[in-house]
């Protein structure tokens, strides 16, 4: 639904969503291999606000992960709306000073206000919470003046706008194929408590749930785009949050690939404990999701204990790992480092991690202590959080901090060594790929799809097959798919492996952030919007974010 609040006057509303800085899980490096793709995932929370506000005001959308915002758009509007997660604040704050210098009113909302308002003195307008009925005080306060107020206000959603009454997301002003994922949610809030994590304080315990028809109206309005991602990734925090409501809404995403040749194929996050719901997995094949990002943190069952995430150690990991495999389903994990229960035996319990549970992807970050989180109360107390912009984190660790990122470069450089990441992704090959179910290839013969396929074979054929120093690893692991008739998966493993072994040698060389959350800075990072950094998308005023993704 839209605002119910009537408005009087016309409103230019631009609507910003930040930059991202490069990491593990945006892909980036993988952009140059395929056909005009720019950009990780389309801002989900930004575009359910801009649907929602009030249908006389005029909209304009710059991602500026796609584009930077020029002079004209700034002239064009009376109000700069902006989004972002903490990891996005020098972007954030870099939007709102351009805005304040072309004189416009600025608005900030999304997780990392809600989280933390302290940290945006110079914002006009504060938007803390979801959507709600601090949104429509916000839309008659804009609609009464667009004059920028003598001292910041700030509105609080005390009640949420109930899940199912969120409008479908404005995809439409956005061009969906120049993502490399499409993005959807079905639910907010998770019924855990992990210590790190701020989803429970800041969406809830007890999920919040979409229709059916809601859902399939948003797949209806990405499929409607001639050209869109082939992926669409579910940026529910955790979507097993609620088992009943995942088992009843798979057979409706079931129905819908169906009747549509299948056009579709979807990603989610979860927690390990997935594996034990064998109806849910049943389905989630069937309904053609192929991978599933899990926050498994550590293998360390006394760390996981420690962090109060013990649905992880419910089964044991490497069964429930296989058991998603045998249902199709590619595990990519989230690890933490610089935990209190570190140990000198840690990196090497790691190290035999990775290669026994033969996951590709991992997204390997140090601990951050985020805002409205139990970890930050207990180092609060403690006096171990850490305000010095050079660091990687704001955690005083109990190791040494140099001994920590150390050991965070050799677990990159061990996890992303070719040889040994073409190995894991060939083992998918027959343990995971081989179980996914034939679809109709029908759904997905389109124009911008073919291009799409043709551009990217081409591209990995001369800079991974041919150019590359990692060729020999690469077509060794492609070959096997390739023997097996898994052309996707051979092109798939191409452009994952080149993005995440550019991505380690820079990281190995200092040129990345060890946390994906970390505020250290790197100048291009906060100065060039440009269109190839990002990683995981803020699923917000809705965001989903684990320490690790
Ligand atoms: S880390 Fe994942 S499982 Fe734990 S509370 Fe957060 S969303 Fe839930």
């Amino acid at each position: 639904m839209r605002c119910p609040i009537p408005v009087r006057n016309e409103r230019r509303v631009l609507c910003i969503f930040p930059a991202y800085a490069h990491s593990f899980g945006t892909f980036s490096h993988a952009y140059p291999l395929m056909w005009r793709v720019r950009a990780f995932m389309p801002p989900q929370g930004l575009l359910v606000i801009a649907a929602y506000l009030p249908e006389r005001w005029s909209i304009r959308f710059v991602d500026e992960n796609l584009r930077p915002t020029t002079e004209a758009d700034f002239a064009w509007g009376d109000v700069v709306l902006v989004s972002g997660m903490h990891v996005q604040a020098p972007q954030i704050r870099d939007i709102t000073r351009r805005a304040r210098a072309a004189g416009k009113t600025t608005v900030l909302g999304g997780p990392s206000v809600s989280a933390a308002p302290e940290m945006y003195p110079d914002v006009d307008y504060l938007h803390m919470g979801e959507i709600g009925d601090a949104t429509d005080e916000l839309i008659a306060c804009l609609d009464r003046s667009i004059a920028r107020p003598d001292a910041q206000m700030r509105f609080a959603t005390k009640e949420r706008l109930p899940l199912y009454d969120f409008p479908i997301p404005a995809y439409d002003l956005l061009p969906l194929g120049r993502y490399l994922l499409g993005s959807l949610q079905f639910s907010s809030g998770c019924p855990y408590r992990c210590e790190f994590c701020d989803i429970p304080a800041l969406y809830g315990r007890q999920p919040r749930l979409k229709s059916p028809p809601q859902l399939i109206a948003e797949l209806e309005s990405i499929v409607a785009q001639r050209a869109h991602p082939g992926l669409v990734y579910f940026v529910d925090d955790n979507f097993i949050g609620n088992r009943k409501a995942a088992r009843e809404i798979l057979p409706h995403l079931v129905a819908w690939q169906k009747k549509n040749d299948y056009p579709l194929r979807f990603a989610c996050e979860a927690t390990l404990n997935l594996a034990k719901q064998t109806e849910i997995l049943a389905l989630m094949r069937e309904a053609q999701f192929q991978t599933v990002f899990v926050g498994i943190e550590t293998p360390e069952a006394d760390a996981l204990k420690a962090m109060r995430k013990e649905q992880n150690a419910t089964l044991p990991m490497m069964e429930a790992i296989a058991t998603l495999n045998s249902y199709g389903l590619e595990v990519t994990s989230g690890i933490i480092l610089g935990l209190d229960t570190d140990t000198a035996d840690t990196e090497a319990r790691l190290k035999q991690f990775i290669d026994r549970s033969n996951i590709p992807v991992l997204t390997i970050n140090l601990l951050q202590a985020l805002p409205k989180t139990p970890l930050w109360e207990r180092l609060a107390r403690d006096g171990r959080i850490v305000e010095d912009a050079s660091l990687e984190s704001n955690v005083r660790f109990l190791r040494p901090y140099d001994e920590v990122v150390e050991m965070w470069r050799r677990c990159i450089a061990y996890a992303y060594d070719p040889e040994r990441l073409f190995a894991r992704l060939a083992y998918q090959v027959d343990a995971t790929y081989a179980n996914r179910i034939e679809a109709p290839v029908r759904g997905r013969l389109k124009a911008a799809n073919l291009r799409q396929g043709a551009t990217l074979a081409v591209n990995l054929l001369l800079r991974v097959g041919w150019w590359s120093d990692y060729r020999r690893a690469f077509w060794s692991a492609a070959r096997r798919a390739l023997q097996r008739g898994q052309i996707d998966a051979a092109l798939s493993m191409g452009f994952v492996a080149h993005h995440l072994i550019q991505f380690a040698r820079e990281a190995i060389r200092g040129e990345q952030n060890a946390s994906f959350y970390s505020m250290r800075t790197r100048d291009e990072a906060v100065l060039q919007p440009t269109h190839m950094r990002r990683r995981m998308e803020p699923a917000t005023l809705v965001d989903a974010r684990d320490q690790t993704r």
